[in-house]
């Protein structure tokens, strides 16, 4: 299985490169973000805990997240591979999924840290904000998340250069522009097995 992490701060464009790498690469999709939302937009008991936590810009409890991440990833058994966008969140989150992977039979094959600075990323936050309407891009929410990414978030990046699978990419330029860097690591990973 072709396991990725995609990785970065709120704005850093994982949401954007996660749809581009699994057309390309015939992969599933794990947005933990997108599945909070749906179940927010479905007013589930999840939905309305979920809601506290994202609306104050702070993360969802690890053993929640984990749980709900498990439910998800176990619906999509005979996947060639699977895009994680926004899990893991900590180094808890992290080593959870190097476990539910190899009880799987697999690991992360790689981590693609989308390396943005803050200036574009708060940027690039409120102009969606105003395009989409999301409620946690506002200036309040937006600063929470960036204080959370830097002391919850930022420290897996050295979890996975100990696990030998970081790799960094610069987050800026075209969308195509970056997702061709991604394209080129991601085949040096397939044609090597
Ligand atoms: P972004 O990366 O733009 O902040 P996401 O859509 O990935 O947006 O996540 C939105 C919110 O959902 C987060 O701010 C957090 O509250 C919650 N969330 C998503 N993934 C996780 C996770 N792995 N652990 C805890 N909370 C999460």
């Amino acid at each position: 299985m072709l396991n990725v992490v995609i990785f970065g701060a709120p704005g850093s464009g994982k949401g954007t490169q996660s749809e581009l790498i699994i057309k390309e690469f015939g992969l599933d999709h794990i947005s933990t973000g997108e599945v909070l939302r749906n179940e927010i937009r479905n007013g589930t008991g999840l939905g309305k805990i979920a809601d506290e936590y994202i609306s104050k810009g702070l993360l969802l409890p690890d053993e929640l997240i984990i749980h709900v991440l498990t439910g998800v990833l176990d619906e999509k058994r005979g996947t060639k591979g699977v895009v994680f966008d926004g899990f893991p969140r900590t180094i808890p989150q992290a080593k959870a999924l190097k476990k539910i992977l190899n009880e799987r039979g697999t690991d992360v094959a790689v981590m693609l840290n989308l390396d943005v600075e803050e200036d574009e990323l708060v940027r690039r936050l409120l102009e969606r904000g105003r395009l989409s309407g999301r409620q946690d891009d506002n200036p309040d929410t937006i600063k929470s998340r960036l204080e959370v990414y830097h002391n919850q978030t930022a420290p897996l990046i050295g979890f996975y250069r100990e696990e030998g699978t970081y790799h960094a990419i610069r987050g800026t330029g075209t969308i195509d522009e970056i997702f061709g860097l991604i394209k080129k690591k991601l085949e040096s990973l397939t044609t090597d097995c």
